[in-house]
């Protein structure tokens, strides 16, 4: 994984990069940077983006797990349901990580 602060700019690629704050939304946190060279701002989203797995099957899998189904349970459903495998320690760290931005 890239780390995050050699950011460029989408538009032409200069690495000046101002951090302008954040934005929320129901869904996730983004940061808002504008680029010192071009002055075009853009806006990196701080959630769900960077996830292997869609979003859909991560806010499904905090959902049951907030439902009361164990890690087990929800890695079996995925599995039943969606088809995709898995491990319980990636449902935890998924519960862990993400709750917070589908409050
Ligand atoms: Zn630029």
């Amino acid at each position: 994984m890239q780390g995050g602060d050699n950011m460029k700019c989408p538009f032409c690629k200069s690495n000046k990069i101002l951090k302008q704050g954040v934005r929320y939304n129901s869904a996730e946190k983004k940061q808002k940077f504008s680029c010192k060279n071009c002055k075009k701002w853009f806006v990196k989203k701080d959630g769900f983006e960077r996830m292997r797995h869609n979003k859909k099957i991560i806010v499904k899998s905090i959902h049951l797990h907030n439902e009361g189904l164990s890690l087990f349970q929800v890695q079996d459903y995925l599995w039943q349901h969606e088809g995709v495998k898995v491990t319980r320690k990636t449902v935890s760290d998924w519960t862990k990580k993400y709750s917070v931005f589908l409050k």
